[in-house]
């Protein structure tokens, strides 16, 4: 039997925020605490300073190692991450974790790791689990015959997905055109909404500066709003569908903040437009909320623990 104390110093660096906790074996967060995502060239430091103040030297001494969960590309033999969302260049915050606290320290993709804890939780229900982000960007994970798909290598990308069919030339944020982010995360469907109202010949003077200002609109009964969010729920669809077509999961967990605040007006109509000849999966809102990735950096970590991946 596992002693109750066993714990992990989990990091998650967000679009906005960066997340430092302590959490258990089991998932639990025991504390965390929230920062404001400073420039690049400060990160580390901030995060070094904070872990040696906000932590006990007791649960300094006791935490097992350190994960990391970031937005991008990790390289756990160089100890760095690289992503637009932290900034230009390379962040070796591993290295500086490791020759600071003398742990150990394991890096992974944020949507990896959220796909990771959630199919912790589901894992005595069933051995194929996706995870699905739509937050400023949209990401994933995929859980493959109980096996995370390319955690080291950053794998299932689902927001650079093609979903167009229409004649729209809509930038991506990694530079190419007419990926399922460019249209329906939240930074995209501001951008689409413009282009969607001009091609159509409606309404030419509307733009928004927001996705969540759609949202509302079309909840407060705006028509135009209503019927570009039955596009998006095509966009969706369409991603849902090659996501099902790929990875045949029986559990498809959905998270990221435009979900959360307007669960309905995604979902009903990604359902509606998903490809009839696929299985439905089960889809379910993970309930992790805002913590779903620093809890899955952690699970992953303590898997990889176990199996002396990572171990000393
Ligand atoms: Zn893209």
């Amino acid at each position: 039997m596992e002693k109750e104390s066993r714990n992990i110093i989990t990091i998650d660096i967000g679009g906005t925020n960066i997340r430092i906790g302590l959490i258990d074996s089991n998932g639990k967060i025991e504390k965390i605490t929230r920062l404001k995502k400073p420039h690049i060239g400060e990160i580390s430091e901030l995060i070094l300073s904070t872990i040696k103040t906000f932590f006990s030297k007791e649960e300094l001494k006791n935490a097992e190692l350190i994960a990391v969960a970031s937005a991008g590309k990790v390289d756990n033999e160089k100890g760095t991450l690289k992503s637009s969302s932290i900034g230009k260049g390379v962040l070796p915050l591993g290295k500086d974790l490791k020759e600071e606290f003398s742990k150990d320290v394991i890096l992974i993709n944020d949507a990896n790791a959220a796909a990771y804890g959630e199919f912790s939780k589901y894992r005595d229900r069933t051995n194929n689990l996706v995870y699905i982000t739509i937050s400023t960007g949209i990401g994933g994970g995929a859980v493959v015959d109980g096996r995370l798909l390319g955690a080291e290598i950053n794998a299932t990308e689902i927001g650079h997905i093609i979903v167009k069919e229409e004649d729209y030339h809509i930038l991506c944020n990694c530079g190419f055109e007419n990926h399922w982010e460019a249209f329906a995360s939240g930074k995209g469907i501001p951008k689409f909404f413009k282009e969607w109202a001009k091609k159509k010949g409606i309404n030419q003077g509307k733009s928004y500066t927001s996705a969540e200002d759609i949202f509302q609109a079309a909840k407060k009964g705006g028509s135009l709003e209503k019927r570009f969010l039955e596009k998006i729920g095509e966009y969706n669809g369409r991603g849902l569908s090659t996501i099902m077509a790929l990875y045949m999961p029986d559990i498809v967990v959905i998270g990221g903040s435009v979900v959360h605040h307007n669960q309905k007006e995604i979902l009903e109509p990604m359902i509606k437009n998903t490809e009839k000849h696929y299985k439905l999966p089960e889809i379910i809102i993970t309930e992790s909320g805002d913590d779903v990735c620093i809890i899955g950096a952690a699970m992953y970590a303590f898997d990889n623990l176990r199996e002396k991946k990572y171990a000393k």
